[in-house]
């Protein structure tokens, strides 16, 4: 068997990187052999292995967060003429599954310490139209879905949690993936555990996590439940025909071979989320006190496990100065991006177009706080591999592209 993670040959320190061992290889060995590759068990261990963690009591594997998010839209109900509040600062699957199910997102500011919406503001835009709110624990951030819970309870709209950023993040002990009538997950490779592609529903209402399985699998009826044996292809079941449909559905499925990956890396989760923090830890000592940086604060109550590791220039650095640092980091092999450019920015949210020209237009200035944060951001290279050496290379480089960018300016 090949050794598990081989060290790449040249020295790049790239952005991110899966952290996969001997366990994920024996455990999707095991499933390759075991002539069941979709609709079985190990996708059943998985879904209670993620649910358990989070105390929820029903998980759903999906093939990806994305879809997820669709599902979970669809399961509440959301649909045309409804609005979603959101966040404009996040990965963009966090607003466009809002799309996909022709409802409008309502983008609020978000808080410039926490980079999650801010609660006031949240509160300030519910309105008849309001289906829903989808928090997005940025870069694995919990903090004020607490308030968004009280908000949520006293109008009576449901929270859509989108965890994709947050496995094993706590505020005040109750786990991300808990605050919502319904979660999701994400396990793309820089997440903090993957599966290659795949997500996780979660939630605490069988009704919902029976919809989202039929709607995850073709439409089959609800409760439809797969033959022991082997992958179902036709025929009859107790609960109903493999090839009866009783809605639109999809083929969302995460396959056997994906949710071993999953259980493994579950096995390995707390352990992976120290080395995080670890990272985290040394990032912190390293850059600490840097006069034109802001690096990321970690709130009380909150117990932080840590996605990516994004630090902030002052205000006074503009986007374009920015920008160049971070070609001055990628120019040295070292894996820089600038997480997130704000969503409303995007052309299909500044010039709405075919089935999305229900959308209002969005233009620059709208949320500024989102603008000017997303602006300055640099996430550096974050994985649970990195040792001492690599933070201090990507440390050093930094703030060598920081002081270039002070001279240029003269
Ligand atoms: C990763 C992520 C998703 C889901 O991404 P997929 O690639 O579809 O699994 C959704 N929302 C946020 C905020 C994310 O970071």
């Amino acid at each position: 068997m090949m050794s598990a993670s081989p060290k790449p040959a040249h020295s790049e320190i790239p952005l991110s990187r899966p952290d996969i061992t001997e366990l994920e290889e024996q455990y999707v060995l095991q499933t390759l052999r075991s002539g069941r590759l979709s609709i079985g068990p190990v996708v059943e261990r998985f879904e209670d292995l993620v649910a358990a963690r989070v105390n929820c009591r029903h998980g759903v594997a999906v093939n990806s967060g994305t879809g997820g998010l669709h599902l979970a839209l669809l399961a509440l109900g959301v649909g045309p003429g409804d609005e979603v509040i959101t966040t404009p600062f996040s990965f963009v699957a966090s607003a466009n599954c809002i799309l996909m199910v022709g409802a409008t997102p309502k983008f609020i500011d978000i808080c410039p310490r926490t980079l999650n919406m801010d609660p006031a503001k949240l509160a300030a835009a519910i309105g008849p139209r309001t289906k829903a709110i989808l928090a997005v624990e940025t870069f694995g951030n919990p903090a004020y879905f607490d308030q968004y819970q009280a908000i949520a309870a006293r109008h009576e709209i449901p929270i859509i949690e989108d965890c994709c950023e947050a496995l094993g993040a706590t505020l005040k002990g109750q786990p991300a993936g808990s605050f919502g009538r319904i979660g999701v997950f994400g396990f793309y490779p820089n997440k903090q555990i993957t599966t290659g592609e795949g997500g996780m529903i979660v939630t605490n209402d069988s009704r919902l996590a029976d919809m989202c399985k039929s709607l995850r699998n073709q439409g089959r009826p609800l409760g439809w439940s797969a033959p022991k044996a082997a992958e179902p292809t036709h025929g009859g079941t107790a609960t109903g025909s493999w090839l009866r449909h009783e809605r639109l559905g999809y083929n969302y499925r995460l396959s056997e071979i994906n949710a071993a990956i999953g259980c493994a890396q579950m096995r390995r989760l707390d352990e992976m989320i120290a080395k995080r923090q670890q990272v985290a830890q040394r990032y912190w000592e390293r850059l600490g006190g840097h006069k034109d940086l802001v690096l990321p604060t970690v709130e009380e109550n909150v117990s932080q496990s840590w996605f990516v590791y994004v630090v902030r220039l002052a205000p006074t650095y503009t986007m374009e100065e920015r920008d160049s640092i971070i070609r001055g980091l990628r120019a040295h092999d070292i894996g820089a991006s600038d997480y997130f450019p704000c969503i409303h920015l995007q052309q299909h949210f500044l010039q709405p177009a075919g089935n999305l020209s229900y959308l209002p237009q969005h233009q620059p200035g709208m949320f500024p706080i989102a603008e000017s944060v997303s602006n300055r951001t640099i996430a550096l290279p974050f994985y649970n591999q990195m040792t001492k050496k690599d933070v201090d290379i990507v440390a050093m480089t930094l703030e060598v592209m920081i002081q270039r960018e002070n001279l240029r300016r003269g």
